[in-house]
């Protein structure tokens, strides 16, 4: 049984960064296509043998909440494509040191899985939301599902689920025109909409910053609509990344400027890929394999020396050094991404 009482000295980086909350995606597969993040026609998967199981994935996270993690998001792909996913949450759940334990998903799956997850312990959820225009959906998903989402928000609420988020990606020209509409839905469920610039990241063949709505525009549009806004206070020692406003009538939203105005100085987070890749930021091109790790029979002491020397010399700041890239354009081309599935976004987690 782990002591909770037992302080962590944290674990920091070359700036100070201490490793704090991690990103667990169960499947690199989805069961939509968005266009900002899975283009394609066809992909290179990861091959199955190396899907971590549940109890290694469990055991990772067991030596990374060791080292100071505390936040715990689960994804994907899309994490509800993995079967019985309800029992790697309870695992987690089941370490004391995890106080935040939260999964983002595209809500297909949610209306049949919502009871489940909350029973087994999962603390918050995100669903992601680009449109409430069921053709749009089709056309920039490629699956006719809008509907399948909605109820999806509608169980979650209904189990019981607390501090729900929806994610919307603002991409001009294609939802742009919805940034009042999905506000007020928000408002009218009682969930907080967070909107995201479309970022360059591996999987955005497509990107351009023609295509991007910067977070002035996106509050000026709101402006516009529906009258002040005022920005709030970030909580002391908040990593998140989204900013927070709040209009006349209290409604709250979030701005997430990653690609205009990035957030690397504040950020301690990480993410494994579902074949047990650790990876120190959303651009890197390389991670250090973990389930080689735990495949050659390491000690999870050994485990978290490796986590903690690799921690040190971390000197991520990728969506920073991407705002003085010359002609920005696409992360990646299609064939690096063939070459290295770990490279997409899909795969990586958001
Ligand atoms: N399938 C799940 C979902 O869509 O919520 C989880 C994985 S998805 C990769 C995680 C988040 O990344 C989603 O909120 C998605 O909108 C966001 N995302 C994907 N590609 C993006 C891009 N190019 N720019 C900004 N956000 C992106
Ligand atoms: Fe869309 Fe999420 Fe699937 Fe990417 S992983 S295509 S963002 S649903």
């Amino acid at each position: 049984m782990i002591d909770r009482t037992t302080p962590l000295s944290p674990v920091l980086d070359t700036f100070d960064r201490r490793l704090d909350s991690l990103r667990v995606s169960v499947t690199d597969r989805c069961n939509l296509r968005c266009r900002y993040c899975m283009p394609e026609e066809e992909y290179v998967w990861l091959p199955r043998e190396s899907i971590l199981s549940y109890e290694e994935a469990n055991r990772l996270v067991g030596v990374f909440s060791s080292l100071g993690v505390s936040k715990v998001r689960i994804t994907g792909g899309e994490p509800l494509l993995r079967r019985d996913l309800a029992r790697l949450i309870a695992l987690i759940n089941g370490n004391e040191r995890i106080g935040d334990l939260a999964m983002t998903t595209n809500g297909l799956l949610l209306a049949e899985s919502a009871d489940q997850l909350k029973d087994a312990g999962l603390g918050r959820i995100t669903v992601s939301l680009d449109t409430l225009r069921p053709e749009r959906f089709r056309d920039f998903a490629r699956r006719a599902r809008l509907d399948h989402v909605l109820e999806g928000i509608e169980a979650l609420q209904a189990a019981g689920f607390q501090d729900t988020k929806i994610n919307t990606v603002v991409v001009r020209g294609f939802n742009d025109d919805e940034i009042v509409d999905l506000l007020e839905f928000g408002r009218a469920k009682r969930v907080e909409v967070r909107f995201i610039e479309y970022m360059d990241v591996g999987g955005a063949t497509q990107w351009s910053w023609e295509d991007v709505v910067p977070r002035a525009e996106i509050l000026e549009a709101v402006r516009r609509s529906l009258g002040e806004v005022e920005a709030l206070e970030r909580p002391v020692g908040r990593g998140a990344p989204a900013e927070q406003f709040a209009l006349r009538d209290g409604t709250v939203f979030g701005i997430i400027s990653s690609t205009t105005e990035p957030f690397c100085r504040g950020c301690g987070r990480s993410r494994i890929t579902a074949d047990g890749m650790w990876l120190l930021c959303l651009y890197a091109d390389t991670g250090t394999d973990l389930k080689k790790l735990l495949r050659t029979g390491l000690s999870d002491d050994e485990i978290a020396a490796v986590i903690r020397e690799v921690w040190h010399s971390r000197t991520a700041r990728g969506a920073e050094e991407r705002l003085t890239a010359p002609d920005r354009g696409p992360l990646y081309k299609v064939e690096g991404l063939r070459r290295d599935p770990h490279r997409e976004m899909h795969t990586r987690g958001g």
